[in-house]
């Protein structure tokens, strides 16, 4: 349920429908914006007359939602969320680029990957310190000295960094060191992770699921939303489907369709959507052709020998050359990079 406050509601009678909400039986969330504020009620209960709302102080409009995610929705924040860190807005006009090695190899290889990622002007650097690996016996993962690694590479070359959370038990570690908690494709749907990523206040990507639809997408991040946290990034990665040319599909239509449902900035992974290094730059360009706000990409120093995803990885002249072309399209499309 939506209720649209009228241009220039006081305080008081926004309050007074808050009050009213939680007295039938609704959780309230508020979105202030520069004309209106919406409050979203969420609850069992679905059998009201929107028109008893309508009709007090202060309401513009009450609509009750009928779609299964309320918080991710656009009603909710029509004209968009742009999500603050530091000097940085993701979600806004200037496309944000989050690059870096699939895992955190050693300090050498994070250094230098950090030298590469802001030479050639991203913003944020990747790294997985906790990896989400399809055997048990290839390369976990250095932990959370691969994150202390990362944070100080991060600093050295003023960069932000993102990494991924698999586990509730790994949260005070990412809360730490990282300034963008990741959950990866394997893990959207996990429930319990989710709720607790709710309760922190930290900006979560959460990536699609390997078989995943876009309304799962949406319920995940309406999950995390749930329990408070609204800055959610959405990240496109590929799905699985029959074709075995690339290692996922990247569905680069799903970036349109998000930008219609949601509020929330939608980025693309065009390295886990293609799978093979040769085409991460045309689907880099895509997505942002798309409408997509930001790119998550893997790059190393030398991805010939890295330790996980190597093929799909760029290396530092590809990196620099798609950063090139993406300030290009960016432009074409009335956007910066
Ligand atoms: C990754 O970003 O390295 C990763 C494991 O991604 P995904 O969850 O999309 O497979
Ligand atoms: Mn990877």
């Amino acid at each position: 349920m939506l209720v649209v406050m009228q241009e220039g509601a006081t305080e008081a009678q926004t309050e007074a429908i808050i009050n009213r909400l939680v007295d039938m039986g609704f959780t309230v969330h508020r979105s202030t914006g520069v004309r209106h504020t919406v409050l979203g009620g969420v609850g069992p209960i679905d059998d009201f007359d929107p028109a008893i709302l309508e009709v007090l102080e202060g309401v513009k409009e009450c609509h009750r939602i009928v779609s299964p995610y309320k918080l991710a929705s656009r009603h909710f924040k029509p004209a968009g969320t742009v999500i603050t860190i530091g000097a940085l807005e993701i979600g806004g006009p200037r496309i944000v680029s989050m690059a870096g090695p699939c895992s955190i190899e050693s300090e050498e290889q994070i250094e230098s990957s950090a030298k590469i990622v802001a030479s050639a002007g991203a913003q944020v650097i990747r790294g997985g310190a906790f990896k989400p690996r399809s055997s048990p016996y290839s390369f976990q993962g250095m932990g959370e000295e691969g994150l202390r690694m990362l944070r100080v590479a991060a600093d050295r070359h003023q960069l932000l960094v993102i990494s991924e959370v698999m586990d509730q038990v790994q949260i005070p570690s990412l809360m730490k060191y990282a300034d963008i908690l990741q959950v990866g494709a394997r893990n959207m749907q996990n429930f319990n992770l989710l709720r607790e990523l709710g309760r922190i206040r930290k900006p979560i990507l959460l990536k699609r699921g390997i078989a995943a639809t876009i309304e799962e997408l949406l319920l995940s991040a309406e999950y995390i939303m749930s329990g408070g946290n609204y800055d959610v990034i959405l990240c496109e990665r590929g799905i699985r489907t029959f074709e075995t040319s690339t290692r996922n599909t990247m569905d680069i239509a799903a970036i349109p369709v998000l930008r219609r449902l949601t509020h929330l900035p939608v980025i693309a992974d065009p390295s886990h959507g293609t799978g093979k290094r040769d085409y991460v730059l045309p689907m880099a360009r895509a997505a942002i052709a798309a409408g997509a706000d930001g790119l998550l990409v893997e790059v190393h120093p030398d991805p010939d020998r890295a330790l996980s995803d190597g093929a799909q990885t760029l290396r530092p002249d590809q990196f620099s050359e798609m950063m090139q072309q993406v300030r290009a399209v960016a432009g074409a499309i009335g956007r910066t990079a």
